[in-house]
């Protein structure tokens, strides 16, 4: 999709909805005149200064009366998207925001795709491609770390990191192409061994920042937590009780099934959502089987999953009980040993379980009495926080399409360092070197296709 960037657009920029106000934006050359159009306050917006307030009333170009609103004027390029922007403020109600937009839909705009005004803004080199992308981030956060992630991005962190490495790729393409001319006079301007640490230290730089991706996604999206094991172990009870105990503000999460049941909650400022499946039984009713089915599927798509055996009555084996889960090597298990109210003496507790290639935590407590609860609530958390401590990079990748471009930079500067250890001509090391900018360059957006922009910003909203 080629999209035109020399026209007005104009779309809601608030949720749809019943609001005190809502904001309907224009953005292009004409939107003063489009807004003149329709506005009468105390002067026409084209005279009006930048950054400048203006109350008034809008009519259509008809005449008739539409709304009592206050228009921002911001002038190019000193504005959101780098071109003449008026916000118009005006009541919050579907009806109203509507007749808004319709009139200047009918004075000139065009409607703006999602993202548009984003989209223009770092056309206009407002912001680079991952403060862009930044912006989605920030308004979709759910939790404290997705937040904070986010805003690191959007003060441009992730631009500035990448653009450091960057531009010592540069300088050392510089030196090799500087090499190649004087080669053939027989002198030397950068030994392999340089140009090896070189790689390498762009490299290492890299990884760094490519690890955080692991825990960056789950600040992201959430970290998916299933709540596994044989029916009457105790599941519901558990999902219960770690609700309570995070003193959670429940949020249901829409296409929740009769056959599991999702909630979110946030420990530590991440946010976890909890899925209860259903009793992994066999059965011969086809309903039930269908649940069984689902919560297999979402066995598989967790992050973490957390195995509830009961305790008191079968103390099952743990290789039973582990034997029976899909054999995905992300996925972290969490053994509860539940019901231990009904054992007498035991108290609760944390303990390590080995079953084959699988290691992790066995935590004894109670999901009825709450005994314990917090000891897997500390769990979760620390599964999380594990990974984001092996890194020495501070910034955070929490977007795939920046992970991806990161995986593919490094496997150019290992083809480079392939070449040098192979005795090949600093030519090819070079083209290696140059293939990795570029693909550090799609990050921020220097080197950037309509396929990527179409891609980053049909995620967007409408408005945005
Ligand atoms: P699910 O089928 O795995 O979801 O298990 P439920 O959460 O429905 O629990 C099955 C039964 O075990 C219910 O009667 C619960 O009250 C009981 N139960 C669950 N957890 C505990 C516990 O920690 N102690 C005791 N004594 N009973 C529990």
């Amino acid at each position: 999709m080629k999209i035109r960037t020399s026209d007005t657009i104009a779309a809601v920029a608030t949720p749809r909805g019943e609001g005190a106000i809502a904001v309907v934006r224009l953005s292009g050359p004409e939107s003063l005149a489009i807004a003149d159009l329709m506005f009468r306050g105390s002067r026409p917006l084209r005279t009006a200064a930048s950054h400048t307030l203006h109350h008034g009333l809008l009519r259509t170009p008809d005449g008739d009366p539409v709304d009592e609103v206050v228009a921002g004027v911001f002038r190019a390029p000193h504005s959101y998207t780098g071109e003449d922007v008026v916000e118009i403020s005006c009541h919050g109600g579907v009806f109203v925001t509507d007749a808004v937009l319709g009139a200047l839909l009918g004075a000139g705009a065009r409607q703006a795709e999602p993202g548009e005004f984003t989209r223009r803004a770092f056309l206009n080199g407002k912001m680079d491609l991952s403060q862009a992308e930044a912006v989605a981030a920030l308004i979709a956060s759910g939790s404290n770390r997705a937040h904070r992630a986010s805003l690191e991005q959007l003060n441009g962190r992730l631009a500035g990191t990448v653009g450091e490495i960057r531009s010592a790729l540069l300088s050392l393409c510089a030196l090799l192409e500087i090499d190649l001319d004087f080669s053939e006079e027989g002198i030397n301007v950068i030994s392999g061994g340089d140009i090896e640490r070189k790689l390498l230290a762009a490299k290492s730089r890299l990884a760094s920042m490519a690890e955080t991706f692991r825990t960056g996604r789950l600040y992201r999206d959430g970290v998916s937590v299933v709540i596994a094991g044989k029916p009457n172990a105790g599941k519901s009870s558990l999902f219960n009780a770690l609700l309570k105990d995070a003193r959670a503000i429940v949020t249901p999460v829409p296409g929740t099934t009769r056959d599991f049941l999702e909630e979110s909650i946030t420990l530590s400022g991440v946010l976890f959502r909890l899925t209860d499946t259903a009793g992994l039984r066999d059965t011969g009713d086809p309903v039930e089987l269908e649940g069984i089915l689902r919560s297999r599927k979402s066995l598989e798509r967790g992050d973490v999953i957390v195995l509830v055996d009961d305790n008191a009555t079968t103390g099952e084996r743990t290789e039973s009980l582990v034997g029976e889960l899909p054999s995905s090597s992300h996925q972290t298990v969490v053994l509860v040993r539940n019901k231990i109210d009904l054992v007498p003496g035991a108290t609760p507790e944390t303990r390590e379980f080995v079953s084959g290639s699988r290691r992790g935590k066995e935590i004894f407590l109670s999901a009825a009495t709450g005994t314990g609860v917090h000891l897997l609530a500390e769990e979760l958390i620390r599964v999380v926080a594990e990974g984001g401590a092996e890194s020495h990079e501070s910034v955070q990748i929490t977007a795939r399409r920046h992970w991806d471009s990161l995986n593919r930079a490094i496997t150019s500067l290992d083809a480079g360092l392939s070449s040098i250890r192979k005795g090949a001509t600093n030519e090819f090391v070079a083209f290696d070197v140059r293939e990795s900018m570029a693909a550090l360059g799609e990050i921020t957006g220097e080197v950037t296709s309509e396929e990527i922009l179409n891609s980053v910003f049909s995620a967007f909203c409408i408005g945005k």
